[in-house]
């Protein structure tokens, strides 16, 4: 991570890149002489030293799942996995089950689950025969912190939701001794993301700083992760380990998909992220409404540097539109109502000032402290620490 300028005071000519579909609405993207971007220059030189959708893929994963059954094999559970119901989460829990690991199934509720969602979990869970946990989130206190972020104005509303999620994971893997942590993340289908949009979930004290000028309550049972706890305490102390199976496969989410509808009787979700209904409204209203980033962009070109769709359909895809106007009124309702405000307070919330996530105090000059001392403790020990996101 580096220092960013605030990037709402940036104004660029537009432009677009000529291999992927991200453009100017990411201020900081640079472009060579040929027109392509740094997003795509990265995706080839660094993401694909870790990305083995390949033989030499398929060797490193067998020595991973067979360390992570020795390590695990006096315990109940040898990994945790985090099942949001999303096809990600869902293609690996299914996958998990084949290889003859034994997770301890983890779904956080933070209130938003889409009907779908929950379906589509229970399908699974009955399916591999997992024992499910679920982490019901206080919604008292998540209402009034997700009033609080939409007050501040920022970017990210999402990090009410993630930050709780990956805590969750944490905190519940430490309890339980368990080591290895399952992810669906994968360079195949998110590896793109322009950074200036906004900044990490997982800052926890940017969460607590905007929660203490707009909220109106302490948060209580909301856990949080510390940056040493993430980085250091679990990592280092509890060798923890976050391990990201679909990144040492041939991951394409349409054929993950149909396996899932196939096996499980999976339904999938119209939109992206319907499994959670406020990232569906965040991310194709209040995103591109508010600031112009429509993630749809790093998505697609994700997809188009891996190899799984030409940029001529990407950019099909994002000539429709991302919501139909009777369906965003029907969510916009629904997102009053759940919140306990009206559709007035509602447009004023979307009119609030626009504020970059380093208006409040955060962790990125902890950050990089913690960056140098980590890949310095990595070097000496050998071992590249990876955590979840
Ligand atoms: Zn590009």
């Amino acid at each position: 991570m580096t220092a960013h300028l605030n990037p709402l005071t940036i104004k660029r000519i537009y432009q677009q890149c000529k291999r992927c579909v991200m453009d100017t609405s990411d201020p900081e993207i640079s472009f060579d002489g040929e027109g392509v971007c740094n997003h795509c220059i990265e995706f080839d030189t660094v993401t694909r030293k870790y990305w083995f959708p390949n033989e030499e893929g398929r060797a490193r994963f067998s020595v991973m799942v067979e360390q992570i059954k020795e390590v695990g094999k006096d315990s109940e559970y040898d990994c945790i996995l985090g099942l949001s119901g999303g096809v990600d989460s869902s293609y690996l829990a299914l996958k998990v089950h084949e290889w003859g690991l034994r997770p301890l199934v983890m779904h956080v509720d933070a209130g938003w689950n889409s009907e779908l969602a929950v379906n589509n979990i229970e399908a699974l869970i009955k399916h591999c025969n997992y024992d499910l946990h679920t982490h019901v989130v206080d919604w008292d206190e998540m209402r009034e912190l997700q009033l609080a972020y939409m007050k501040s104005g920022i970017a990210n509303q999402d990090v009410p939701q993630d930050h709780v999620f990956f805590s969750s994971l944490y905190h519940f893997a430490a309890k339980n001794r368990i080591r290895y942590i399952l992810s669906g993340s994968n360079s195949a289908t998110e590896s793109i993301f322009p950074s200036s949009w906004h900044g990490s979930a997982m800052d926890a004290i940017n969460l607590k700083a905007i929660n203490k000028k707009y909220g109106n309550r302490y948060l209580k049972s909301y856990k949080t992760i510390s940056l040493f706890e993430y980085y250091i305490y679990y990592p280092f102390v509890k060798k923890m380990r976050t391990f990201c199976p679909l990144n040492y496969m041939p991951y394409d989410k349409a054929k993950a998909l149909k396996e899932l509808q196939r096996t499980v009787g999976y339904k999938p979700y119209e939109r992206k992220h319907g499994e959670s209904f406020f990232t569906k409204l965040f991310q194709n209203y209040y995103l591109p409404k508010r600031f112009g980033y429509d993630k749809r962009l790093p998505h697609l070109s994700s997809l188009i540097v891996s190899g799984q769709m030409t940029r001529n359909d990407a950019q099909l895809e994002l000539e429709k539109p991302l919501y139909a106007p009777d369906e965003l009124e029907v969510d916009i309702t629904y997102f009053c109502k759940k919140l306990r405000i009206s559709r007035s307070e509602f447009d004023e919330l979307m009119e609030m000032p626009k504020r970059h996530y380093t208006d409040f105090p955060n962790w990125d000059a902890r950050y990089r402290v913690l960056k140098k001392t980590q890949d310095l403790i990595a070097r000496i020990t050998g071992h590249r620490i990876r955590v979840y996101s």
